[in-house]
């Protein structure tokens, strides 16, 4: 099969990933093959690629964000057929039998596997997955529109429930990219008045045409106090700018998986009883009620689309904020 590989973790500008012709993998018992038809791209992708992340497994195939078709099964599976439509997120698998996973924080399992980065993903023609870690996407999205829901989406879903906020208040979202796009959406959908910080005049646009009620960016104070704020760029020196825009019991939610240094805070942006929190991962639980709710809305992914053999020109626009929306690999 057709696959892109990292062997070693570069500079995206020096095309680290090589395209490579790989054996067909055969699923084990449990799991089920998917034929990749569309595979997003995402940050973490950037940071696997460029050694922000350390190699878990090398050469790996990249990505988790995979819609796809199951073309075979392994031993024992019930829940899923041929043909079936379904998407592979990060989270590859759990032990399920850990303190997190048994009281619902599977995402903080310490023997977590994940998807592009422990086992192989879908910067290929074939991908493997558990089958209890796959999930039906919703009939209305085409191949394309639905792989971002598979990160964008459910990390920031999980960010905006982690967020707590509720109609009527005011929420900022700090960075533009595939994932607060989707957020914004959400929020409108639960009548939150949205707020979003970004220096990329672009980004801004699209923000305004997704019904924010401001733009800006990250040093500029919005006409009202915020009650919630998330925080999708990967720039620690932005938390001390959120957190003096929040109000009294203000909640901050960090949705990268890295971040540069935060710098020393002064005790009065946090004193009131703000709230500092990152988000993890995400569990199977926040994947299946997020594709449900997505579907339901229905949220209207913006994407911007790349062949397999262009992933180097793709991440490297994606690390430039040259995307609007999200960045989506087309397999097959
Ligand atoms: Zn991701
Ligand atoms: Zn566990």
């Amino acid at each position: 099969m057709r696959a892109l590989i990292l062997e070693h973790a570069r500079p995206v500008e020096e095309n680290p990933l090589r395209e490579a012709d790989l054996p067909v993998p055969a699923p084990g018992s449990g799991a089920v093959r998917v034929k990749v038809r569309a595979c997003g791209l995402c940050h973490t992708d950037l940071h696997t690629v460029e050694g922000d992340l350390p190699a878990h497994k090398s050469p790996v195939v990249i990505g988790h964000q995979i819609v796809g078709v199951i073309d075979a099964l392994g031993a024992g599976v019930t829940t899923h057929k041929d043909g079936d439509r379904v998407g592979v997120p990060w989270l590859h698998s759990t032990d399920g039998r850990c303190e997190f996973c048994r009281c619902g924080l599977e995402n903080l399992c310490p023997n977590a596997r994940f998807t592009g980065y422990d086992v192989d993903g879908g910067y290929a023609e074939y991908a493997l997955a558990p089958s209890e870690f796959c999930y039906p996407i919703p009939a209305n999205f085409p191949d394309e529109n639905a792989a971002p829901l598979l990160c964008a989406g459910i990390i920031g879903y999980r960010s905006f429930r982690l967020t707590a906020v509720h109609p009527g208040e005011n929420l900022g979202l700090y960075g533009f990219g595939a994932s607060a796009h989707l957020v914004i959406q959400l929020a409108r959908h639960e009548k939150c008045n949205v707020f979003v910080f970004t220096r990329n005049e672009e980004h801004r646009v699209l923000a305004r045409e997704l019904g924010a009620v401001w733009t800006g960016r990250a040093e500029d104070r919005p006409p009202e106090p915020l009650h919630a704020a998330i925080l999708f760029a990967p720039a620690g020196n932005l938390v001390p700018h959120a957190l003096r825009v929040l109000r009294k019991a203000g909640r901050l939610t960090l949705a990268g998986i890295t971040m540069s240094q935060i710098p020393a805070l002064d005790y009065s942006l946090l004193y009131h009883e703000k709230v500092v929190r990152s988000v993890a991962n995400s569990t199977r639980q926040d994947a299946r009620e997020f594709l449900t709710l997505a579907g339901e809305i229905p949220l209207k992914p913006e994407v911007q689309i790349f062949d397999l053999r262009e992933a180097n020109l793709a991440l490297q626009a994606l690390k430039k904020s040259a995307i609007r929306g999200a960045g989506v690999l087309r397999v097959s």
